[in-house]
């Protein structure tokens, strides 16, 4: 059976000073079926873990240079995240595909690299509309996740979150639907079971991003192969961030 992961990536935003603001906001009923996370940027990590470590709630960075240390000026090693309690490590968001020209196959040694220092790396794949519009969904999804297997024996695979994001989707208001969020969702188990067998495919969890709100979150989590969320936007204020956790 495997758990519901509600996720929140704040990107850039919130000083430290803004996050103590969240948190004495964050305040919710816990639930023992979903696991709530947060992703700060890294200099709001060492406050997040104070406010969170006596409560259910985890914590976990946007992403990690893969080495374990050494001249990479600028860079936060995994040894770094887990050294703060992080247990979760985005790998390869859009916005850092895009913006920061990050490649399949140094996104594939960022999890390689987290799941070598015992954390959890969040995968995130997607197309871009023009992908989508061009029918390569599927192919794009399948470079971006073979890229990353490669690196990875099976037993490692088992232990991933994948999280499908659809760029055209992502703080854009305009969320895909559940059925086409499924029917990507499938073919990411799918690919799973191609790659790892049986097992990997029923372990591994799916979480859809993009424009994900309180509204829609219940609809996302009905499908089968959908395990949770990532949340951009709606994760920066408690009350939208816990009102999806609630309808979670
Ligand atoms: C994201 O950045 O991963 C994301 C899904 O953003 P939003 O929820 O704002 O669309």
């Amino acid at each position: 059976m495997r758990q519901t992961l509600i996720a929140g990536n704040w990107k850039m935003n919130l000083t430290v000073s803004e996050t103590e603001e969240f948190f004495k906001n964050f305040k919710f009923r816990k639930k023992e079926n979903v696991e709530l996370l947060l992703c700060p940027p890294f200099t709001d990590i060492p406050i997040t873990r104070f406010f969170l470590e006596r409560t259910s709630v985890k914590w976990g960075a946007q992403d990690v240079y893969p080495s374990p240390k050494g001249a990479f000026t600028g860079e936060i090693s995994p040894s770094m995240l887990k050294d703060l309690g992080c247990t979760y490590v985005i790998c390869g968001h859009s916005e850092r595909r895009q913006i920061l020209g990050e490649s399949d196959e140094f996104v594939g040694k960022k999890v390689q690299a987290v799941l070598k220092e015992g954390l959890t790396p969040i995968l995130c794949v997607g197309e871009t509309l023009e992908e989508r519009e061009a029918e390569k969904t599927e192919k794009r999804i399948s470079e971006e996740i073979g890229a990353a297997f490669s690196l990875l024996k099976k037993e490692e695979i088992e232990k991933i979150v994948i999280a499908y994001e659809p760029i055209w989707a992502i703080g854009s208001g305009r969320a895909a639907t559940a059925e086409d969020a499924e029917k990507i969702s499938f073919f990411i188990r799918h690919t799973v079971k191609e790659a790892a067998g049986k097992k990997a495919a029923e372990s591994v969890r799916i979480l859809y991003g993009g424009s994900v709100n309180a509204d829609n979150i219940a609809d996302f989590l009905k499908e089968k192969d959908i395990d949770g969320g990532l949340i951009g936007g709606a994760s920066l204020k408690p009350e939208s961030f816990l009102a999806i956790y609630k309808n979670a």
